[in-house]
């Protein structure tokens, strides 16, 4: 299928060609060759460090960290443009994998952003020079994540997870689950409530907490139907004690959050359009190859007409990926609709395509051993992470008519 590389920079596309080359002589063999290895290890031996050592050296893996602590250059511009285009390229080998480095350059993009200098100057060089260092952000509880993306602005719907000022310290104490990386991450940024009462934008704050602070505990590795190779966890604080200086953002931390979020939705929305690309390729590659009735798949017109359908849902997905990527650089109004209508739409089609994929390949779409199952449990992840489907539809709706779109949430009358 044509890749469409039409607009992006000489640059950015030699970067697409050094990412196809990594997950074809690296992660794909090893996805094929070790399809086991999701269910049956452990998981921090899921994954062997030499992918992300591997990562590391084609100069993927630090991007978002500032070119003075050793990140990879990146014309501020083309950012986005760029994290998307990799983020694609790396989910069409595993899209597990492309969790853990979209953390970090999320991560990274973030505290470039907001964290002091002292912090920064602590922190990136750290996170650059070991391969196995990953960041996690760490905003959901065991109750009620939609309310934080809604957002449903009251006292009840605030954070459990509290922090409070204590001498020099901030001491924390909560849980919070479904976190990316959270089962491995060596740093984690973390939102709590200090303004009980005060409502969610204007009493939460932010804190980096390094995983090895007392206090801190990965409870579980929160075992999921697909990306098994990110390590989802669950992190427990039990009067974690932070240095003040740990604060990154007092009371307003989800009004800064936007800088994460806002280009995530982008980034996710082409982790997933790469799980979709790699679903139609494994099936253009089998029905051109595979017999039935006399004839290859592809001569047989049903066949034709679900990989036309493929091909029309990963285009139509590809371009509004590029229209959100465009209303971003131009600081467009319908920007936040676009993003979060990219998410939502990706999410939607890139399932069904998958669905199609497994269709396609009989009963072999079925068998673990095969692979091609695994995209659909892959994709099934994107309609309930960054906001669920329904909850995205209520944001799209907020943005586009901000003073008549309803609240979605609060006490039955
Ligand atoms: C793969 C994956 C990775 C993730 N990574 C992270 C991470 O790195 N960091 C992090 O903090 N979180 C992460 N999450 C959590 C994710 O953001 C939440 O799971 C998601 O926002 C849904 O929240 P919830 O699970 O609490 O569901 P709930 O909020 O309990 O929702 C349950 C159901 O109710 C619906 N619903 C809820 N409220 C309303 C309403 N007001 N009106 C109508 N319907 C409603 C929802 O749409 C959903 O269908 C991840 C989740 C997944 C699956």
């Amino acid at each position: 299928m044509v890749m469409t590389d039409r607009g992006l920079p000489e640059e950015t596309r030699m970067m697409r060609e050094v990412c196809r080359t990594f997950v074809d002589d690296f992660v794909t063999p090893f996805i094929r060759k070790n399809w086991q290895r999701e269910w049956s290890m452990d998981p921090d031996e899921r994954m062997p460090r030499e992918i992300l050592e591997q990562a590391d050296r084609i100069g993927i893996r630090t991007l978002g960290v500032p070119e003075e602590f050793g990140g990879t250059p990146l014309d501020p511009k083309t950012e986005v443009r760029t994290f998307a285009m990799v983020a694609e390229e790396i989910s069409r080998g595993d899209s597990g994998l492309g969790d853990k480095l979209v953390q970090i350059w999320r991560i990274s993009s973030l505290l470039r952003n907001i964290a002091p200098r002292h912090l920064q100057e602590r922190w990136f060089p750290r996170l650059v020079e070991d391969p196995g260092f990953l960041l996690a952000h760490c905003l959901t509880e065991p109750r009620g994540a939609s309310d934080r993306w809604l957002p449903y602005d009251v006292p009840d719907a605030m954070m459990h997870t509290k922090a409070v000022p204590k001498g020099d310290r901030w001491v924390i104490n909560g849980r919070k689950q479904f976190i990316t990386n959270g089962y491995d991450a060596k740093l984690y940024v973390v939102y709590a409530t200090t303004r009980p009462g005060a409502g969610m934008t204007k009493g939460t704050s932010s804190f980096l907490v390094p995983r090895d602070t007392p206090g801190l505990s990965v409870a579980r590795c929160n075992e999921t139907l697909g990306g098994r190779f990110m390590n989802s966890g669950e992190i427990v604080f039990e009067d974690c004690a932070v240095p003040q200086d740990h604060l990154l953002v007092e009371n307003h931390a989800l009004s800064k959050a936007g800088i994460y979020f806002r280009p995530g939705k982008i980034i996710v929305a082409a982790k997933n359009l790469g799980v979709g690309m790699a679903a139609f390729e494994r099936t253009a590659d089998y029905v051109q190859n595979y017999v039935q009735g006399g004839r290859i798949l592809i001569k047989h017109q049903a066949v034709a007409l679900r990989l036309a359908d493929m091909a029309t849902k990963l285009a139509a997905v590809r371009a509004m990926l590029n229209e959100a990527m465009r209303a971003i650089d131009a600081a467009a109004p319908d920007a936040d609709a676009l993003c979060n209508m990219v998410k939502l739409f990706a999410s939607e089609e890139v399932f069904k395509v998958c669905q199609h994929a497994i269709e396609l390949h009989g009963g072999n779409g079925i068998m673990l051993d095969f692979g091609v199952e695994k995209l659909l449990r892959d994709a099934s992840l994107f309609l309930h992470r960054d906001a669920t489907v329904d909850i995205s539809k209520f944001k799209i709706v907020k943005a586009m008519f901000p003073e008549t779109a309803g609240v979605y949430a609060g006490p039955e009358k």
